[in-house]
């Protein structure tokens, strides 16, 4: 038996057999292949350089276009060493004279490639090796059965590990199949977390070398709660688990009631519980479950389950199939938060050096006019069907805020020369994402209707922690006393200009948490919905005057750990099946 301390990202304890999703590489063997099927094997090879050709020179025509002719020479060593006849006839000829597989062939041919260049000491041709392996992928990635092919195939239920998803196949996941997963790579609030989260199966990421230490069938156990991750369990650990399984059903059967019980406190204060969803189709469930509206509609997921860019009429019918499934219950839409950990293809092409600094989010919308007009216009059409708000993501300067605006109020003004029918009314918000914008909330709150406040991303950028590293996982938290004085910060600024405020970072749907922020003055929370029952059961046990306690309390307080410990002791008192908070259940 093995036991794997990872990061906990969503409850549940699930037992089933191994699912290893591992590095195309390592799915390369030695084989022979039969004397009657070389010919078909050296055609796969040679349709696999054409395709892997014909890829480049598209890479290479947008990056011409976007970036100009320098930036795109970098594609002109790899489509060189295609079209090298000393690297590609001996490949060719191997598959002949050795009868081994094309794939084979490849990853042998490459690997010596780029050990010579390795062993040439310098950094230029250290940086060619890097090239050499990289095209080395793509071939073999025409070449070998795809990791998505692998997941679609599986159909049986099974527990999936992978080094790393992105949160695009985080999101196709069927979790009728996969029943669980954990990773090597991430943290708790990397996108790929949160959509996985939202699956409603455990999940534990950061784990290091799991994919290493775990074999394709092997029995295994993950404990979404505790972070672990149990390796061919012994039976007594069996045992223990299958008791445990029974218990959480039995725990979570009991919540369920609570959906349609009042979001209210003791001493009845409401508390306005939304959603946070990535498609339209997680509305049913989140209305089932208690949800009172969608706070935060992550609209790039569009883009991220999609080959080709979204049209006007893909997003319109998006947002107006979720607002007929709210039922009159209001969606607050998100423009598109592109870049850092949520690639398109293209953006794929282009890597920064610091991605969760550069061109993400807002930044990204407005150097891209075209494509954030289209999804402007698409937002503002369906306006006219339900009650629906707009917020820009990643504001981070007035100018910004100020840019953004125009630009809406131009697609506003093209709508009306259209003839188009849109809520003149519409509610502008911003989402509190950069200690910039914390800071500054008092100005911002003279320019628009309402904030939300991101922390997933307050926290990166106020501790210079990336969010998604499990390396430096510890010291993501938002118990650290500069965060929670930012929040408190952008909750009196709104309360001054008289604007909504509500919280949509992953901890509003972390119980541990819920205290503190009704303390602090929230009065509505967005979150995964499969939190609401949890908090909302927190809410119910409590009253305002003990959480601004709490809050006082905490205030003064300055370490992470005293004010987690703190927070943990109150919640024990008033939700002790919670058993420490996060993630309940
Ligand atoms: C946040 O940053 O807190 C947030 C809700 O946005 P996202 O997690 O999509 O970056
Ligand atoms: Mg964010």
């Amino acid at each position: 038996m093995e036991v794997i301390k990872g990061i906990p990202v969503a409850p549940g304890v699930v037992i089933g057999r191994a699912f290893v999703l591992d590095d195309v590489r390592e799915r390369v063997p030695y084989h022979i292949v039969h004397a009657d099927d070389v010919e078909a094997e050296v055609s796969r090879f040679d349709a696999a350089v054409a395709q892997a050709i014909k890829d480049l020179e598209t890479a290479r025509t947008r990056a011409k276009e976007k970036l100009g002719p320098e930036p795109a020479k970098i594609f002109e060593f790899h489509l060189g060493l295609l079209h090298d006849k000393t690297l590609i006839d001996p490949i060719r000829h191997r598959i002949v004279s050795e009868r081994v597989t094309a794939a084979y062939a490849v990853a042998e041919a490459f690997r010596d490639l780029a050990d010579r260049f390795r062993a040439m000491g310098s950094d230029v041709f250290r940086q060619k090796a890097t090239d050499v392996m990289d095209l080395d992928h793509r071939l073999l990635g025409h070449l070998v059965e795809q990791a998505r092919d692998r997941l679609a195939g599986v159909a049986e239920p099974v527990i999936l590990f992978a080094h790393e998803l992105t949160p695009a196949q985080a999101a196709s996941l069927d979790p009728t199949k996969i029943t669980g997963f954990a990773t090597d790579a991430g943290g708790r609030t990397s996108h790929t977390s949160i959509v996985a989260a939202a699956l409603g199966i455990p999940v534990v990421v950061g784990c290091q070398r799991v994919t290493r230490q775990v074999h394709e069938g092997d029995q295994v156990i993950v404990d979404g709660k505790s972070g672990l991750v149990i390796i061919r369990p012994d039976m007594e650990t069996l045992a223990e688990y299958e008791l445990s399984a029974e218990r959480i059903a039995g725990f979570r059967a009991d919540l369920k009631d609570l959906a349609s019980l009042e979001s209210t406190t003791r001493d009845g204060t409401h508390i306005t519980l939304l959603g946070n969803i990535e498609f339209a189709h997680e509305i049913d469930a989140l209305l089932a479950g208690g949800g009172e509206g969608v706070g935060l509609y992550r609209t790039e997921f569009l883009y991220l389950t999609s080959a080709t860019e979204p049209t006007e009429e893909e997003h319109f019918e998006a947002y107006r199939t979720s607002i007929e499934l709210l039922k009159g219950k209001p969606l607050t839409i998100r423009t598109l938060d592109l870049g850092a950990d949520k690639y398109t293809q293209m953006r794929a092409e282009e890597p920064e050096r610091n991605p969760f600094l550069g061109l993400r989010s807002i930044r990204y919308c407005l150097q891209n006019l075209p494509m954030f007009k289209t999804q402007l216009r698409a937002i503002l059409r369906a306006s006219a069907h339900g009650p629906l708000k707009v917020m820009f993501p990643l504001i981070s300067t007035a100018a910004e805020l100020r840019q953004t605006k125009m630009i809406f109020n131009d697609v506003m003004e093209e709508c009306t020369d259209d003839g188009i029918e849109f809520d003149r009314n519409i509610e502008l918000g911003i989402m509190i994402e950069v200690p910039s914008a914390a800071l500054m909330a008092s100005q911002f709150a003279r320019e628009v209707s309402f904030f939300s406040i991101g922390t997933n991303d307050l926290i990166q950028y106020t501790l210079a922690v990336d969010r998604g590293n499990e390396r430096v996982a510890n010291l993501y938290t938002a118990t650290n006393p500069a965060v929670i004085h930012l929040i408190k910060n952008v909750i009196r600024a709104s309360r001054r200009f008289n604007i909504e405020t509500s919280l949509c970072g992953e901890i509003a749907g972390d119980v541990t948490y819920t205290m503190l922020l009704i303390g602090l003055g929230l009065r509505t929370l967005s979150l995964v919905p499969s939190q609401i029952p949890h908090v909302k059961r927190v809410i119910r046990s409590v009253d305002i005057p003990q959480c601004e306690r709490l809050a006082r309390k905490v205030g003064s307080f300055d370490s992470e750990r005293q004010v987690m410990n703190c927070l943990r002791d109150e919640l024990d008192k008033v939700f002790p099946e919670a058993n420490g908070g996060w993630p309940a259940g």
